[in-house]
């Protein structure tokens, strides 16, 4: 390598991606015997559809940062998804949202936890990037913020989903002890949501909205409210959006964690997802995954669980998958 190159110049065979957009749906045990087709088929529409949403923009010019809100805000409206409605329920039965967007032109970042009423969280969490000096907001705040804002407010019940509910009664039946959630437990779905962008302009954003864990409580956050655990976005390097299990993520910075092996380390993406992916997490016990863009329009889709709603779309690329 020469001396002017940085440290993550892609080979030179590799040309650079006019635009990318990756997006998950959630990681966990999604079992392939278990899923009929026409549920499959379902996930795979809504992905698909969510895919088109982001890439339109980018493709007509648009900025990563709309492309990431426009995408996340159809997965949170889907009720497949724990993100928006069909988020997961608390111990309590009721539906606590956390969300997170970050732009990679300047860093600035806008996340918000334990909403309620706000029908599209990550639109709350761009108004704390754009509107306010701050990054974080949380509950009864956050939701004052969102009405001070005009942001759309709704019923809880917008939120609700029957498979969600039966979710929390079987945990609730099994838990043993009453110390928090549930101990992990392998058949433990996720579902956040989240996208990562980089558009024609060199611009990256990433966003990522989830309901959390269910039987949740305490007004437990997880990683996806925290900037550099469960969103990050630097045009320089790349960006991350995760889903998994909160408390790892939040612990190992898994996000910031990736920019920073690249950034420091000279790592590939793909060889600093799968570093953080594959072998931290795996060793700490961390299930989930990640999706993340390079400033070359480079994506990785790495995930230590069975399986992981997933998709990206570049010139002349397309996928969609579930499972490896
Ligand atoms: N990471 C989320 C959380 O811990 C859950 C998920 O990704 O499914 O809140």
């Amino acid at each position: 390598m020469s001396a002017c190159e940085t440290p993550n110049t892609p080979p030179a065979s590799t040309p650079k991606a006019d635009y990318a957009l990756a997006l998950h749906g959630g990681a966990g045990t999604i079992q392939r015997e278990k899923m009929p087709p026409e549920k499959e088929a379902a996930y795979r529409a809504a992905l698909d559809s969510a895919l088109t949403i982001g890439e339109n923009i980018l493709k007509n010019g648009g900025s990563a940062l709309d492309a990431v809100t426009q995408t996340v805000v159809f997965l949170e409206n889907c009720p497949f998804f724990n993100a928006g409605r069909g988020a997961v329920f608390t111990h309590d039965g009721k539906n606590e949202l956390d969300a997170s967007i970050m732009d990679g032109r300047d860093q600035k970042a806008g996340a918000v936890g334990c909403v309620m009423h706000v029908r599209n969280p990550v639109l709350l969490a761009r108004a704390v990037m754009e509107k306010s000096q701050h990054v974080m907001l949380t509950g009864a705040g956050a939701e004052q913020f969102a009405q001070e804002n005009g942001l759309e407010m709704t019923d809880p019940k917008w939120f609700f989903t029957q498979e969600r509910w039966d979710a929390l009664q079987q945990q609730l039946a099994e838990e043993e002890n009453k110390t928090g959630m549930t101990p992990p437990d392998p058949n433990r779905k996720f579902g956040t949501v989240g996208c990562v962008a980089l558009d024609r302009q060199g611009n990256i954003a990433a966003a990522t909205s989830t309901g959390g864990m269910t039987n949740k409580r305490w007004n437990r956050l997880g990683d996806t409210p925290v900037i550099g655990a469960g969103t990050y976005a630097d045009n320089a390097v790349c960006g991350v959006s995760c889903t998994g299990h909160g408390e790892f993520f939040i612990r190992y910075a898994v996000a910031h964690d990736v920019w920073a092996l690249m950034n420091y380390r000279g790592m590939s993406l793909q060889a600093a997802t799968d570093e953080v992916v594959m072998k931290k997490l795996v060793e700490k016990g961390g299930d989930g995954g990640l999706i993340a863009v390079d400033k070359y329009g480079n994506v990785a889709l790495p995930f230590n669980s069975a399986g992981m709603y997933r998709g990206y779309a570049k010139p002349g690329e397309r996928q969609i998958s579930i499972w490896r």
